[in-house]
């Protein structure tokens, strides 16, 4: 066996291998099953070749050579029909198909069932046998030849029109059916060229390069399990040969061949083996990964540092611009962009690794596609879908439409981010720098990070919003509180008028001067208010003229109006129509402006001089405003502004209008107050004139009383002694006009006491001589002076006693008797039938003494008035003349000089009358004294 032979061994079983495998990787993809097809062509040839040059004999050789030529005639067409596949050219490519496969089995008869194909098999180089090509040998190489034509042709033009992955493929594709030609042609046709086929070497090449692009760029979807499936074989076949290597070192190290080197060279290998098979292995596993991987993505360390700008942005787009250009970087894309949907539902680029990028939106039928594939989407594995589907198809139609918009794109990869079953952002992926294609790592990590990014862009939504409604919220507070400092503006300014006015108010309430006041006021348009100064006017009637009142007094006005010839208080303004404003807003009673000071004041002060003193003052606007006192006009104020009149707010009009009327209040009250003092001024003149003729009266009382007291004295004596028979007894009817006589001297006497009480409390010279006394005695002895009284009218009078006596009380004997007989002698004279009852009750604290009678009653609202001096009831008169209206005036005195109350009460006229008082009750240590008193004497 020498090199070739073993070269088309090997050759055969990989092919055998690869087209099992390929074909078991999915057999329902043409592309796979005709790639197997052209595997197995490869191997049958190669096979046959094998056996062919280890026959023993020529018959057997002669056999292999034609099982060989079976798959050296199946070659081309098989690859031309894997060319049409892959490049989904199948329909054009039909015709020609078709012919080929004719051709091929034209050439497979004649193969196996004449010698037209092959001669025999003579010896040729060094190989024993050899094929010797028969008539059709050459046609047969025409169509080898041009069906490889065809599809190298196919292949380069589809290297123009395709991109990215299907590029790549189709460029090993290209490289590999090259090698293999070369390497075949070789072989088939030595004698051609007459050249040793050296070309099998390179066979194996075909399939090398078809393995590559496998691994590489995904080709018939076996990257993964190729990748790892010859890092083992690798793996085999070096621990393989070291072990076989190290056998041999070790066993020629220790020398013979007996069992016990056999035993220890395996342990000393076995350790080797054991100790260096993980570092081999790892560094093997780099070496694949470098050739199939290169510049290998530690996809733990993206995510950790994307994960970071994820989990840390909230505003929307530093978070995806962060997210974009990190993951630009780390995976080595050339370019990833974010697309957002706007109002419009149109998902346009938001950010992109590449700033400079050109804004743009992604299509309706682009969005649609991937809302029916939410997944990730590699560009490359549409494409090949695309070939399992119905070109009519619709879903064939979208797919399309998706793939030739990401191209456009430049896109790779496509991967939705959703959250809520609603798409919220779409990446763009585009080419890896390296060229690499997108494979299962990158799928894998998306996966994973996809959700987070989904996360975070809700998150940032919602803070979105928030910052929105926190924008409109701060909108809303600056709104109101602008509105409050408008507000706060003009309660300041309300506030500055309400001072005003009320530190005015003040000043002129401290004087009741009208003259100063007015002076106050107008200086007040200075001080206060502000202004240049101010004229009040008032009207003279009579004369039917306004004259000044008062001009603001400060340097300032006074050096202005020295100017004038005469003093101001010396000028009247008419008041007659359209003689000057001044007389105008008098007249009107309406507020008038001006900014001329002469269209006030003159006439009747000359205009020139005005103008000077308005000059020199720097008025700038005059206004007039009438003076209302109870609706009458008394005057006008002139109010000098140092501003124009559109600078006049309504708040000052509103000031000079309150002060204009603060001059109208204060003169109607002080005319009030003045009219008020002359009243009063009379009213005490009168009262002092009535208290002198007052004095006079009561001393004409006391005098007249202290007269008459002695006289009267000695008449009742005289009659008494008389009546008690001291002279004689008298004849009866002498007798009876006697008795008249002492009770009218009595009565007298009893008045003239009266008038001598009234006279006494009216100089304050009532004075009571109070000790503990018992009230029975003193009642008794009332009764004792009245009955007979009470018997000439008929009138029954008794004094109903308590079975126990009443507790003492502190008086004035004599005193509290005047009113006891007063209120019982009241009672006899107002009773003209019927009867009196006296009853006296009394407990620890108050005595309560009560006279009741059947008389003529008092009337319900005279009742109270009765206690005043000189009162009488109405209609008491008729009944009875004699009375003075002082008896109550004195009772009520007495009692309350003893503590006490005394009050009548009465149904109403006709119906009686009770008349009572309360005296406290006199106590020692506390306690009332019961117990009868010694005798009070009767006066
Ligand atoms: P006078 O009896 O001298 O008129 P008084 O001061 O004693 O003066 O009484 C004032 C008035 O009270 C009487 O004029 C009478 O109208 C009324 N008055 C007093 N006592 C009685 C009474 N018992 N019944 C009705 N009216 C009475």
């Amino acid at each position: 066996m020498n090199s070739f032979t073993i070269s088309t061994l090997i050759t055969a079983s990989v092919s055998l291998i690869f087209g099992v495998f390929v074909i078991y990787r999915n057999n329902k993809s043409l592309e796979n099953r005709f790639w197997s097809l052209v595997c197995f062509g490869v191997f049958v040839w190669q096979l046959g070749l094998f056996l062919e040059l280890l026959s023993k004999d020529e018959s057997q050789a002669l056999f292999w050579n034609k099982f060989l030529n079976v798959g050296a005639i199946l070659i081309p067409i098989f690859y031309y029909n894997f060319v049409l596949i892959l490049l989904n050219k199948l329909k054009n490519g039909k015709k020609l198909l078709n012919f080929g496969y004719i051709l091929a089995l034209f050439f497979l008869c004649f193969n196996l069932f004449t010698s037209l194909f092959v001669k025999g098999v003579p010896p040729a180089f060094n190989f024993k046998y050899w094929v010797e090509p028969g008539i059709l040998y050459y046609p047969y190489f025409v169509y080898f030849a041009l069906y490889f034509i065809f599809s190298f042709h196919k292949l380069i033009l589809a290297l123009r029109e395709y991109k990215f992955l299907k590029k790549q493929q189709i460029k090993y594709v290209l490289l590999s059916g090259l090698f293999g030609v070369g390497g075949g042609v070789t072989v088939f046709f030595p004698q051609f060229f007459g050249i040793y086929p050296t070309g099998n070497y390179f066979v194996i090449l075909y399939l090398i390069l078809v393995t590559y692009a496998m691994a590489k760029y995904r080709f018939m979807n076996i990257r993964l399990i190729l990748t790892r499936s010859i890092l083992y074989a690798i793996l085999v076949g070096t621990v393989a040969s070291f072990f076989a290597l190290s056998v041999l070192v070790i066993g020629n190290a220790i020398g013979g061949n007996t069992q016990t080197s056999k035993i220890i060279t395996y342990i000393v290998t076995s350790f080797i083996v054991v100790v260096f098979l993980d570092p081999v292995k790892r560094t093997w596993a780099k070496v694949t990964d470098k050739v199939f991987y290169r510049g290998k993505i530690d996809y733990q360390e993206v995510f950790r540092e994307v994960g970071n700008v994820v989990a840390r942005e909230i505003d929307l787009y530093k978070l995806l611009a962060g997210a974009s250009s990190l993951l630009a970087d780390k995976l080595k894309i050339k370019q990833v962009a974010f697309f957002v949907p706007n109002d419009k539902q149109e998902f346009y680029l938001f950010v992109s690794s590449d700033q400079e990028k050109q804004k743009f939106s992604l299509s309706k039928d682009f969005v649609t596609y991937l809302e029916k594939n939410r997944k990730i989407l590699i560009i490359d594995e549409v494409i090949r879908d695309l070939g399992n589907l119905d070109e009519k198809s619709e879903q064939y139609q979208t797919a399309d439409y998706f793939i030739k918009e990401a191209e456009a794109h430049k896109a790779e990869m496509i991967v939705p981010i959703v959250e809520n079953d609603n798409i919220t952002a779409i990446i763009l992926f585009d080419a890896k720098q390296s060229g690499d294609l997108y494979g299962q790592d990158d799928i894998n990590f998306l996966e994973v990070f996809v959700p987070q990014v989904a996360t975070a862009i809700e998150k940032s939504k919602l803070y979105e919003e928030v910052e929105a409604f926190n924008k409109e919220l701060q909108q809303k507070v600056d709104e109101k509180t602008k509105s409050l400092k408008e507000v706060n503006v003009a309660l300041q300014a309300r506030n500055k008028f309400l001072t005003t006015i009320q530190v005015v108010t003040n000043m002129i309430s401290r004087t009741l001067d009208l003259k100063k006041i007015n002076q106050m006021i107008a200086d007040s348009i200075a001080t206060e208010l502000g202004y240049v100064g101010g004229m009040l006017s008032f009207v003279d009637r009579e004369n039917k003229y306004l004259k000044v009142g008062a001009i603001t007094n400060n340097d300032h006005t006074r050096q202005a109006f020295h100017i004038l010839s005469k003093e101001p208080r010396d000028y009247q303004t008419k008041l007659e129509e359209n003689y000057n404003l001044s007389a105008q807003t008098f007249l009107t009673g309406k507020i008038n402006f001006s900014d001329k000071l002469s269209d006030f004041l003159a006439p009747p002060v000359g205009k020139a001089e005005i103008d000077k003193i308005q000059e020199i003052l720097g008025i700038k606007t005059i206004v007039g405003v009438p003076v209302f006192s109870e609706a009458r006009i008394i005057g006008l104020i002139q109010y000098y502004l140092p501003i124009k009149r559109d600078k006049i707010s309504s708040l000052d009009i509103e000031i000079m209008t309150a002060l204009t009327n603060q001059v109208g209040l204060v003169s109607r009250n002080l005319k009030l107050y003045n009219t008020l003092q002359e009243a009063n001024a009379d009213l005490q003149d009168a009262n002092t004139r009535l208290r002198e003729l007052d004095k006079a009266k009561s001393e004409f009382l006391s005098i007249a009383s202290h007269q008459l007291r002695t006289p009267i004295s000695a008449i009742k004596g005289y009659l008494s002694m008389m009546i008690d028979g001291d002279f004689g007894p008298l004849p009866k009817n002498i007798n009876d006009v006697i008795k008249n006589l002492f009770e009218s001297a009595a009565r007298l006497a009893r008045l003239i006491n009266i008038f001598l009480n009234v006279s006494r409390i009216e100089s304050g010279r009532l004075k009571l001589e109070k000790k503990p006394i018992q009230i029975n005695e003193l009642i008794d002895s009332v009764i004792i002076e009245l009955i007979n009284q009470a018997k000439q009218k008929k009138v029954s009078l008794e004094y109903k006693k308590k079975k126990t006596v009443p507790p003492l009380i502190m008086a004035d004997a004599d005193k509290l008797r005047e009113v006891v007989l007063n209120l019982v002698d009241n009672a006899i004279k107002y009773t003209p039938e019927g009867s009196i009852v006296v009853t006296v009750e009394a407990d620890n604290d108050e005595l309560n003494f009560k006279v009741t009678d059947t008389g003529i009653g008092i009337k319900k609202e005279e009742v109270k008035t009765l206690f005043r001096k000189f009162v009488r009831g109405s209609g008491v008169a008729q009944i009875h003349t004699g009375g003075s209206g002082l008896g109550l005036f004195i009772a009520q005195k007495i009692i309350k000089e003893h503590d006490g109350q005394v009050w009548a009460e009465s149904e109403g006229s006709g119906k009686g009358s009770v008349f009572q008082f309360t005296l406290p009750v006199y106590k020692e240590n506390g306690a009332p004294i019961y117990k009868e008193e010694t005798k009070i004497t009767k006066k």
